[in-house]
């Protein structure tokens, strides 16, 4: 049986060293840092992810702002919104809740979001320095989905990593970070070709396809350890991309749907905005 990788556990970890340094930064700078995030519209999912941001950012100690935006907000009083909270000094980290209405361009929202402040790591400047190892803020769920497999212990120099998905957000930077640790990195998608005996080559299996249980248990090399990032709402039960009774039975290393991967994205987004508060009082 594989040993869980529980990501809440993890985060919880993560959480208390920023809440500690939130502290310790106080006392030294009169300051605490700042998260805004904007929201447009009333999706029920993004409605959730902005109030757990909102709970944990001041739970840790963080100045924050949710500003909730009507559907019917133009583009230009976005745009104006994002331009007041770049120039905001109480704020660090600023990010706009995606997907963005149909009538939003999100190339132009994520584009105008200053790169100092974009703690998300969308905007190109960030996705730039990452490519060529620069000072830059690392999304946050690939981020997690490193500092997960970094807690078991797990060296990734040499190893087969194999990751299922290719977008801009998880798949693709997620790949990046793999490769930086010296892994031999194949990227998957929905049009490679004989994908289960691809991945039952990988020593480390990340899988961001965003297919319910996908992945079964005989696609994975025994001992092998297995990120999911996927997260389905099936029957008021979440589910992952990974069909886990299965996984488990085959994997060395496995993370669970709920309490994995998800609880490290939100606390991620938590350390980049402290580090962009330190950063800008020249702490890092
Ligand atoms: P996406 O839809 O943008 O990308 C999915 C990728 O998977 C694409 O590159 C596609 O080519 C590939 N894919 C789709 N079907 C496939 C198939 N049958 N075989 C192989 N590849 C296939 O999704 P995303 O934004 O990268 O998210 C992926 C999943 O991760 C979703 O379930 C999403 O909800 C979840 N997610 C979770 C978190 C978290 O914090 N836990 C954060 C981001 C995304």
């Amino acid at each position: 049986m594989a040993e869980l990788i529980k990501g809440k556990e993890v985060a919880q970890k993560i959480r208390e060293e920023v809440s500690s340094e939130i502290e310790e930064l106080q006392k030294k700078t009169g300051k605490v840092p700042g998260l805004a995030v904007v929201i447009m519209g009333e999706d029920p999912a993004s409605q959730t992810y902005v109030n757990n941001k909102e709970k944990t950012s001041k739970k840790l100690g963080f100045h924050s702002e949710v500003h909730r935006l009507p559907e019917s907000t133009t583009q230009e009083e976005l745009l104006q919104l994002v331009d007041r909270l770049n120039n905001d000094d109480n704020i660090n980290g600023l990010l706009v809740q995606l997907p963005l209405p149909d009538h939003i361009e999100d190339e132009a929202v994520i584009h105008a979001i200053s790169p100092e402040k974009d703690v998300d790591g969308f905007h190109p400047v960030n996705v730039g320095n990452m490519m060529i190892g620069e000072k830059c803020y690392i999304p946050c769920t690939p981020h997690g989905v490193i500092k997960m497999i970094e807690h078991v212990g797990y060296d990734l120099k040499g190893k087969n990593a194999v990751v299922i998905g290719r977008s801009n957000i998880v798949g693709k930077p997620v790949s990046l970070l793999l490769l930086d640790r010296h892994a031999t990195v194949t990227i998957t998608h929905s049009r490679t070709q004989d994908l289960p005996g691809v991945c039952k080559q990988a020593d480390v299996l990340v899988v961001a396809a965003g297919k319910p249980e996908m992945v079964k248990g005989d696609w994975i090399k025994p001992g092998a350890v297995v990120i999911d990032v996927g997260i389905h709402r099936i029957d008021d039960k979440l589910k992952g991309d990974v069909e886990f009774e299965s996984a488990e039975k085959v994997a060395g290393y496995i993370s669970p749907v709920p309490g994995g991967v998800g609880p490290m994205t939100i606390t991620m987004l938590m350390h980049n905005t402290l580090q962009s508060f330190k950063f800008k009082h020249g702490l890092e």
